[in-house]
């Protein structure tokens, strides 16, 4: 581990690891590879033990002063962080294409909406409470902060979720460790690097590494909170490595969204909406449309705009004017989803779209959709966390009610229909974190997000979200002796 001073930040410079307010390299390095071409991006730091006992270190220091500063000045760190994040979000969108794949309209979003993340999530408080209080006695409900937070981030939106887990940390309180994906670390240690100009050593840090990192920071005695977004099979581990020293743990994990379609809706517009919230981000988004029902009145229409509408959509590097989906986020993503082709193949499914890799270097996938697999294929069952999606019909509306809610996954689900009544009603029946009407994926930092069954534990983001990073203390004060 070696440090140098904090250079002029340029999202595009060196990569560093950033420990007790230094960037700080390390001796072995390693790369990420440009998903659209297959070359690799610049080195990036592979922390070791000693990174991690330095950095919880750092920031076991840092929260005894950070834990008492005033809570008005903690905002006010954030949001002059969100400040400098957003005078350089056009570079960050192009370096989150370079790592992550994704078109580059899709990346200036996410770097634009963190900031949002950061201005809403850090105008929250989270206010004591008196429960009762007389000439002699009060009571206090109070929120102190845990100490120091984890927060392991997935690779389909590095920055908006590393924002979204730093944010509500630090406000409250408390330093926090953030560790990318090995697949995407880049935007997250440049995050890391800006930070230093607005808080104390320690407060924010960022570690990059190979897959031993994870499972380091979540057995190490030192954090309190582990906030993990990422899949269900490793969310089921980190909450085992966490139970070990009873660390708080926050689980985002996977979903597998149904999206029922009623016989009323404008067919044009809403298929060409359903087919946009499957494939955006290449269907890598934990909240996309992963199933489709519709009603068997307008199936073969729908499906027909559907198809028609999903071959206009370019599959190209995201640097390139017009694309829609760009690659595959990484090589193993890709065999993955490959997985679900060969299996398509195998049991003869009916290809409405798509149905083929794309030749070109780089991990593309076109678009595809399904038609009427059976309800317990691997496509209908499981996520491919790719651009490939399964369309199914239903005639009563309990029956595709409770064949929405027949997963394991809950965190999100959405009904289209004109007919109001009858869309809030299914709404209100469906099982996951977050329901939504004529709409999919529309999320709002006010709102908790989370996942219901295994699509995670607790949530995020809101005013309640704050509370997460937080002990609930009950002071029982006397006014009287
Ligand atoms: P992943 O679970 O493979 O990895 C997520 C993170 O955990 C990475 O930083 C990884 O390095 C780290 N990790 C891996 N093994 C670990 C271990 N044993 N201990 C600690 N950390 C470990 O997930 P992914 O493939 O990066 O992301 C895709 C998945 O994430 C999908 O299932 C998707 O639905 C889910 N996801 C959920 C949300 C949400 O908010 N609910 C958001 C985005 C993605």
């Amino acid at each position: 581990m070696g440090s140098v001073g904090l250079p002029q930040f340029n999202v595009f410079g060196e990569y560093y690891n950033t420990i007790d307010g230094k960037l700080s390299s390390t001796q072995e390095t390693r790369h990420g590879i440009n998903p659209a071409t297959g070359k690799p991006n610049a080195e990036v730091p592979v922390s070791t033990e000693q990174d991690v006992d330095a950095a919880v270190n750092a920031a076991k220091k840092a929260f005894k002063t950070w834990s008492k500063v005033p809570y008005a000045e903690r905002q006010k760190a954030l949001r002059d962080f969100a400040d400098a994040i957003e005078k350089n979000v056009d570079d960050f969108a192009k370096l989150l294409t370079q790592e992550q794949g994704k078109p580059l309209m899709f990346a200036k979003a996410e770097a634009s909406s963190a900031v949002t993340w950061i201005r809403t999530l850090s105008g929250f408080e989270v206010p004591e409470e008196i429960i009762e209080e007389d000439d002699t006695k009060k009571i206090i409900v109070r929120h102190t902060p845990l100490g120091v937070a984890v927060g392991i981030v997935p690779w389909n939106f590095p920055i908006q979720l590393a924002c979204g887990k730093i944010c509500p940390s630090v406000v409250t309180g408390n330093p926090i460790i953030i560790k990318p994906s090995p697949f995407t670390p880049y935007c997250d240690l440049k995050l890391g690097e800006l930070a230093q100009q607005f808080f104390p050593p320690g407060v924010v840090q960022v570690l990059s590494g190979d897959d031993r990192l994870g499972p380091w920071l979540t057995a190490h005695p030192g954090p309190d909170k582990i906030s993990f977004t990422g899949s269900t099979f490793t969310g089921k581990k980190v909450m085992e490595s966490a139970s070990k020293t009873l660390k708080r743990v926050t689980l985002e994990l996977g979903g597998k969204d149904p999206t029922i379609v009623c016989p009323d809706v404008d067919i044009p517009t809403v298929a060409q909406k359903v087919a946009t919230l499957a494939f955006l981000n290449s269907g890598q988004i934990c909240l996309a449309i992963k199933r489709i029902y519709v009603h068997e009145d307008i199936y073969e229409p729908f499906l027909k705009a559907m198809v028609e509408f999903t071959k206009t959509l370019k599959v190209a590097d995201g640097m390139e004017e017009g694309t829609f989906l760009g690659p595959v986020q990484n090589s193993m993503q890709y065999e993955k989803v490959k997985g679900f082709f060969s299996d398509i193949e195998k049991s003869g499914q009916t290809v409405a779209v798509g149905g083929v890799n794309e030749d070109k270097p780089g991990y593309f996938i076109t678009p595809t959709l399904i038609d009427r697999p059976k309800e317990d294929s691997k496509l209908v069952t499981e996520e491919p966390f790719g651009p490939i999606v399964p369309v199914m019909t239903w005639k009563d509306e309990q029956e595709v009610i409770d064949r929405a809610n027949a997963t394991r996954m809950g965190l999100g689900a959405s009904v289209w229909a004109s007919n109001l009544d009858t869309a809030n009603r299914i709404a209100m029946s469906l099982e996951a974190g977050s329901v939504w009407v004529n709409t999919h994926l529309e999320l709002d930092p006010r709102a908790p997000f989370g996942g219901h069954k295994e699509s995670g534990v607790g949530f995020e983001w809101s005013a309640a979200g704050l509370k997460a990073y937080c002990n609930s203390q009950t002071l029982y004060l006397k006014k009287k002796a």
